[in-house]
């Protein structure tokens, strides 16, 4: 797959089948940015990105955690999402280890962290009606 720029997708199905693409793109270690509105789609989109992993864990939004861990090994996928934190630190939070492994990391609300690497992939997901969504890719700077 040649990552376009930006998809407008028409539904959650839509959303996961170019997240489980884009995953086929991340090495290990690669780190992903969400940004989008509560409802916007991240949590579908890391689910899309978990299936392309081919990980059968359930991926749920880990907002009460922090972080969900799926697959193992090489196959690791660390979800994160820092909706209930008004800013964070990477280094605060001991994300730092995590980050700097093998697993891919997927971050929701990847906004509230102070201090992002500056080589990461930043997704963003706007809703645009009920169904409708577009989904920008940035690496480095957003
Ligand atoms: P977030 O994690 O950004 O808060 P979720 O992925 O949890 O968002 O929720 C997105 C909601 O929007 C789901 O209820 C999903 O069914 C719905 N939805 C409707 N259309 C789409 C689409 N095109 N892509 C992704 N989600 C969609
Ligand atoms: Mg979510």
């Amino acid at each position: 797959m040649k990552l376009k720029k930006s998809y407008t997708t028409s539904s959650p199905a839509e959303t996961k089948t170019i997240a489980r693409d884009f995953a086929a793109l991340c090495g290990p270690g690669s780190i992903v940015c969400l940004h989008g509105d509560l409802g916007a789609g991240k949590t579908t989109f890391v689910k899309g990105m978990a299936a392309g992993l081919k990980l059968k864990d359930t991926v749920k939004s880990p907002s009460f955690t922090l972080i969900n861990e799926y697959g193992k090994g090489a196959k690791k996928l660390y979800h994160m999402d820092l909706y209930r934190l008004a800013s964070a630190d990477l280094h605060d939070l001991g994300l730092e280890d995590y980050l700097g492994g093998e697993g891919i990391c997927v971050i929701e609300w990847a906004e509230r962290l102070s201090n992002v690497p500056g080589k990461v992939w930043h997704v963003t997901i706007k809703r645009v009606s009920r169904a409708d969504r577009l989904l920008s890719f940035t690496k480095g700077k957003r």
